[in-house]
């Protein structure tokens, strides 16, 4: 046994090979070590017994202790039950039966001293008990095993094979009662067990699924917490320092003519704080020789792109090239007519490069970019096309990162033609999907983040209204009202796979009830959804951008790019099927003008809690990341948009949603102890070392797992 957490479970008691089977099939428990970290989801707390009298909320369930008396039948068909009263020195509760009557009324014994363990409910201020748990007082209940009792999830097969939470608690007894200190290695140093007054790892694994006390388990959650989150944290810092240790980048070491010509006389706006600090982060990353990874958090219209334009400029400066990668078409084209026109006058060459461009074009293009007559690229997935070299990219952006992958990312890194193929363009991701900081840390551990939590001055915010159905009438006229003030208006139906045919017949029905309410000619409507043509789409879209329709009709295509700012009412229907972030991002399409904008959120009036909850916090609020924590709070860390591939995923007790201020201080340490040891080589960082190294061989022969 010289590597007992690595052992197969067949040999434990009261398991064999073919339970073991079962459990590698149900629950993936392979090894001693993943049943060790098969956590209980909760306690039953019998570590005390409560007074009758002390009975006062539904909330939490009681142990009792006391005399049964008055055993009586009551009532008639549905409403049959026994009905026992329990009393104690300093009161008396109700026991109550609906069930297995019969059963219960032959073992309870009139005047006998019993421990009861159950929910409390009240009706009329007094209590009772359905269906508790009973036994007769003996030495075990009342001395023993006064305890917190892990429950384990099991599953119906398991539990046919004896397998239920209290089998799998048996099987976690008889590891416990042979595993010793010398087979659980402390994994974490002595000085963050000191620091943090941290139970040692074995004691922590024993107590979270044994804990004698409350106190005790919770010291045990939060250890093991903290190792959870500590060492995905020094992964993730670890790979990103010694990538910055490695990787070469270039240095742009001037603020040079252009950025100063279009500091001093282009920039048609002053800067937010936001902007200027920003700016400075990457000017310090730029500077510094080191290949730059930064990503940009901020709201729709908070003005990411002039920061990347700025960026880029710097890198002009330096003598290199820029590229700025959208990820559609038309974001491609409004991102190249906006920045053409910024920079116009300035002897910069600008050049668009996209699936459609034209032949002769996109040779012009390619040239260009190879003999370093273009300076600004911006183009759609086009752009890292092997056929795309440069004279010497410096300097790439992504915006809306979502839909480019970490492959697509480092493919921008091969794309200088000359000896410098080997330094690397810095890196600027631009995403207008806030999440919050929690999931930013794992989701992004190998990106530095920025964020822009500011809005240029002068915006008038987007008033947000919940109307219901009943209410469609009066919004209609509303939309007349701002038509007839020469305003644009969305109107958004969702549209989903699994309800597709339901619901593209639902939108063209919204579409006909908006057509015979806003006729021709005087109004013109526009529409726009995933099952048409891409021309027929486009052309639908061009009209309302130039400002031909009034009202454009759409499913959530138009969640990306658009940018109408005379739109300025944006009617979501069906609200309730939407989540939060999609919410969020179409609400973005208005507001983008100096006319105060509307959004008004459509709904049944039956709404789900969560739902009502979602319409009231897009009520509340326009901030992107108070919406993305809202979010979070509501579904969990692991099924935000996008964090599915990330550690948050792969965390067992740890939760981001909750758990930020672990998180914090386990990435605190971890950077203290990086900043000092990079490589971990220093003596008192064995544990740690040798913690990764195992579970590196682990994830090595997890794929053997998978057979
Ligand atoms: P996003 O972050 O959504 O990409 P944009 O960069 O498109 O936002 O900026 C939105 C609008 O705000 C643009 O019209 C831009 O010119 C303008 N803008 C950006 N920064 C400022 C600022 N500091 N002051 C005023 N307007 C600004
Ligand atoms: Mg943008």
């Amino acid at each position: 046994m010289s590597r007992p957490l690595e052992q197969g479970i067949e040999y434990l008691k009261g398991v064999g090979p073919s339970r073991a089977d079962l459990l590698r099939k149900e629950l993936q428990i392979y090894t001693i070590g993943d049943l060790m970290t098969y956590y209980p989801f909760r306690y039953v707390d019998k570590t005390k017994f409560h007074t009758i009298r002390e009975v006062q909320s539904e909330e939490e369930a009681v142990q009792l202790r006391g005399i049964l008396r008055e055993v009586e039948l009551l009532g008639e068909g549905k409403a049959k039950r026994l009905q026992a009263k329990l009393r104690d020195a300093t009161g008396m509760i109700k026991l109550v039966w609906f069930q297995g009557i019969g059963f219960v009324e032959k073992q309870l014994q009139i005047n006998a001293e019993y421990v009861v363990y159950g929910k409390p409910q009240f009706f009329r201020e007094e209590a009772s008990i359905i269906h508790p748990e009973i036994e007769i007082v003996s030495e075990a209940n009342t001395t023993k095993a006064l305890t917190m009792q892990p429950i384990y999830s099991s599953t119906e097969r398991l539990k046919t094979r004896g397998l239920d939470s209290k089998g799998i608690g048996r099987v976690q007894q008889a590891v416990f009662s042979y595993i010793t200190e010398e087979y659980v290695k402390e994994n974490l140093s002595d000085e963050i067990i000191q620091k943090f007054k941290f139970p040692s790892r074995l004691l922590a694994l024993r107590n979270i699924h044994f804990p004698p006390t409350l106190a005790a388990q919770q010291q045990a959650e939060l250890r093991l917490k903290f190792e959870e989150l500590f060492f995905m944290q020094l992964r993730l810092l670890q790979l990103k320092g010694q990538r910055s240790n490695s990787i070469r980048g270039f240095i742009f070491a001037k603020v040079g003519a252009q950025f100063n010509d279009f500091y001093s006389n282009k920039l048609p706006f002053q800067l937010t704080e936001a902007q200027k600090r920003v700016l400075r982060e990457i000017r310090i990353d730029v500077g510094s020789g080191k290949q730059m990874n930064r990503l940009i958090q901020g709201d729709v219209g908070s003005g990411k792109t002039i920061v990347a334009l700025m960026a880029m400029l710097l890198a002009l400066d330096n003598g290199t090239q820029a590229a700025l990668m959208a990820p559609t078409e038309i974001l491609a084209q409004q991102h190249f007519i906006g920045i053409a026109e910024l920079v116009k006058g300035m002897n910069i060459e600008v050049a668009v490069l996209t699936g459609s461009t034209r032949v002769k074009e996109r040779r012009r293009v390619l040239a260009g970019l190879l003999d370093g007559s273009i300076h600004i690229v911006i183009g759609t997935h086009a752009l890292i096309e092997p056929t795309v070299q440069f004279q010497s990219l410096g300097f790439a952006v992504i915006d809306e990162q979502h839909r480019f992958g970490v492959a697509q990312r480092a493919s921008l890194w091969k794309k200088n033609a000359d000896g410098s193929a080997t330094v690397p363009p810095h890196i600027l991701v631009m995403s207008a999907t806030p999440i919050p900081r929690t999931l930013a840390m794992t989701t992004y551990g190998d990106l530095d983040v920025s964020v822009i939590d500011e809005l240029p001055p002068g915006r008038t915010p987007i008033v947000t209204l919940h109307k219901y159905n009943t209410q469609r009438e009066r919004v209609m006229g509303f939309m007349r009202e701002e038509i007839a003030k020469g305003r644009q208006v969305y109107v958004v139906y969702p549209l989903i796979e699994e309800s597709e045919k339901l619901d593209l017949a639902n939108l063209m029905q919204g579409y006909a009830d908006i057509q015979s309410f806003f006729p021709l000619p005087q109004y013109q409507i526009s529409i726009v959804h995933g099952k048409m043509k891409p021309a027929d789409k486009e052309f639908e879209m061009q009209r309302f951008v130039r400002g031909e329709t009034n009202i454009m009709v759409a499913t959530t295509v138009i969640e990306v790019g658009v940018n109408v700012p005379n739109a300025s009412v944006m009617v979501i229907e069906n609200t309730e099927r939407f989540g939060l972030a999609q919410l969020h991002q179409l609400r973005g399409r208005v507001g983008r003008g100096a006319a105060e904008s509307q959004c008004i959120l459509l709904s049944s009036f039956k709404l789900s809690q969560e739902a009502r909850f979602r319409i009231e916090t897009m009520c509340r609020t326009t901030n992107g990341f108070e919406i993305a924590e809202a979010d979070m709070q509501l579904r969990g860390a692991g099924n935000i948009d996008g964090t599915q591939q990330s550690g948050a995923a792969a965390l067992r007790l740890a939760d981001l949603s909750k758990d930020g201020e672990i998180l914090r201080t386990a990435r605190v340490v971890a950077t203290e102890i990086l900043e000092a040891d990079l490589y971990l080589q220093k003596p008192e960082n064995l544990p740690l070392l040798t913690h990764i190294a195992i579970e590196n061989a682990q994830k090595r022969g997890g794929w053997g797992r998978i057979s």
